[in-house]
């Protein structure tokens, strides 16, 4: 990883007198620099996709247990929901798929390949994760978007952003794909930078994306564009989705709810709702409370 990554960090230091752009891009890196002290060492041959959790127990350190015999399974292409409150796991699972844990006990696996074995860097070029935090550094819209692969050319670039609509948004900026974002993308509205975020997530093309709550609020004026743009960015690959949007969860194939580090739900999203249990209350939670506050400013509640 701090090989791939080393164009981010000439790019960093080119533009050095900027520091700020460099500090936090190196923020970035040593969040990398981290899980990669945590992972294996065997590498991930190409996948199709496929995710198996299978009986999987988690505990951070000495801890009480987060998570307790989880069972999840996707086939390659499908599409899955994880929904529940606050401090049920969500997270937690999240990020054993991605490999910056292992599990205590149970296995995880991406075609069969146990990523208990696997390094985190070679899980992250086919598993791909995007939180609401990965977010943006100070730099121009295309170094942010280069960030999921330095060495994509210009051109990929645009491509990426094309592929998930996020062309026109960019193209509307003041200074086009130039534009500076800002701190944290400080510059740009929330829907500017989600689907910046998105851009960056189609350039790596990953087999399986892992998407934690990345959108949280949206400005009511980018809300389709938004929602368009994590369509087609799952076309065609496995998806992991903790959201609570209506919108989205109407259309995967399978949705769990999590409580207390536990699935109490799970089935067809339609049945479920039609059912009427959990997973209704918990968008019908949801739904009352974007409702209240469609400014699109920065209210991270989920
Ligand atoms: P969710 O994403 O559903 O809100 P999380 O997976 O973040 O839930 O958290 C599940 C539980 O694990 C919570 O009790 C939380 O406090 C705990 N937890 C999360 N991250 C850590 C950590 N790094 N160290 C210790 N405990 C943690
Ligand atoms: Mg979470």
């Amino acid at each position: 990883v701090k090989r791939m990554l080393n164009p981010v960090r000439d790019l960093a230091n080119q533009m050095g007198q900027a520091s700020d752009i460099a500090a936090s891009a190196q923020r970035m890196l040593d969040v990398l620099d981290l899980e990669e002290e945590q992972s294996g060492s065997g590498t991930l041959p190409p996948v199709e996709g496929a995710v198996d959790i299978d009986d999987v127990t988690f505990a951070y350190g000495d801890g009480p247990d987060v998570l307790h015999g989880i069972n999840l399974h996707a086939e390659p292409g499908q599409h899955i929901g994880i929904v529940g409150t606050s401090g049920a796991g969500k997270s937690t699972l999240m990020q054993l798929l991605v490999r910056l844990y292992t599990p205590t006990h149970g296995t995880v696996r991406i075609d069969g390949h146990d990523l208990a074995d696997i390094s985190s860097a070679s899980v992250r070029s086919q598993v791909l994760l995007v939180t609401q935090e990965a977010q943006l550094f100070d730099g121009t819209v295309t170094e942010n978007i280069l960030f999921g692969r330095p060495d994509a050319t210009e051109e990929q670039v645009v491509e990426a952003a094309r592929a998930v609509g996020a062309h026109e948004v960019i193209s509307g900026l003041k200074d086009g794909y130039k534009t500076r974002v800002g701190e944290r993308g400080s510059r740009l509205s929330v829907g500017e930078r989600q689907i910046i975020a998105l851009a960056r997530a189609m350039l790596v093309d990953p087999r399986v994306i892992v998407l934690d709550e990345a959108i949280s609020s949206v400005d009511p004026d980018r809300q389709r564009l938004v929602f368009a743009a994590i369509r087609r960015l799952l076309e065609g690959r496995t998806a992991i989705v903790v959201a609570h949007w209506l919108t989205l969860i109407e259309d995967l194939d399978q949705v769990f709810v999590l409580e207390d580090g536990r699935i109490v739900e799970s089935g067809r999203p339609v049945e479920l709702l039609t059912a009427g249990g959990r997973l209704t209350e918990l968008c019908q939670a949801h739904e009352g409370r974007t409702r209240k506050n469609t400014t699109g400013k920065d209210n991270a509640h989920v």
